[in-house]
């Protein structure tokens, strides 16, 4: 059995996270409109020259904008970035402990630096064989996987996932995958409704039971 976990509140509070990392910026100043704009320049930027969200330039156009202590600001988002460890679920440890490293993936959706130091800051890295970061589809990438790591055809392979897009996708195009609905309260999307999924779950626990239950090899 291999199991693709995602990593956006699934296993991240990427709520809090996204709460506490604009505080960073009002500290020094900035407030949540001026990030806001700052940030979404950046990325318009960004993807018109094919780069990715990267906090130090935001600090940059922060920078031309208003006067602010930027090398500080820099400062604050490290070490800010160095420990995530409170923004993982508590329930993520106890359910990735039930598989071994070579069953597990993590697939992220987003600006592959950005989302590299978040997944390094978390301290979640260890447990997974590989890390995927894309913008692709969740399915392709899996895909991919399936054909590049030689995966046997007999065996499970799993999605857990909170956007119902990319479920829904999954089971279109391969009805093979055992789709898990992640609904946490938590959740920035979990009152999105999924059309096409196994099983919707409120946290991990819930999964592993029905992966145990189910008897999924
Ligand atoms: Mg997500």
């Amino acid at each position: 059995m291999k199991i693709f976990v995602d990593f956006d509140d699934v296993i991240f509070n990427a709520k809090r996270f996204k709460n506490d990392f604009i505080r960073v910026f009002a500290r020094n100043g900035i407030t949540r409109s001026e990030f806001e704009n700052s940030y979404y320049t950046f990325q318009k930027k960004a993807q018109m020259e094919g780069r990715y969200y990267d906090p130090k330039k935001q600090v940059e156009v922060l920078r031309r904008r208003n006067r602010i202590d930027h090398e500080k600001l820099a400062r604050d988002i490290d070490a800010f970035m160095s420990d995530l460890e409170k923004y993982v679920f508590r329930d993520v440890s106890n359910f990735l402990g039930n598989f071994k490293k070579k069953d597990l993936y993590l697939i992220s959706y987003g600006h592959v630096k950005h989302q590299k130091a978040k997944i390094k800051g978390s301290g979640v890295r260890k447990y997974f064989k590989k890390v995927v970061i894309s913008k692709d589809r969740k399915i392709n990438i899996i895909k991919e996987v399936i054909r590049k790591d030689n995966f046997s055809p007999n065996e499970s392979v799993i999605l857990i996932d909170d956007r119902p897009e990319q479920l829904e996708r999954a089971e279109k195009e391969r009805k093979s995958v055992v789709t898990f609905h992640m609904c946490r309260p938590e959740g920035r999307y979990s009152d999105l409704i999924c059309t096409a999924m196994d099983y919707e779950v409120k946290n991990l626990k819930e999964a592993a039971g029905i992966i145990k239950k189910e008897g999924m090899k």
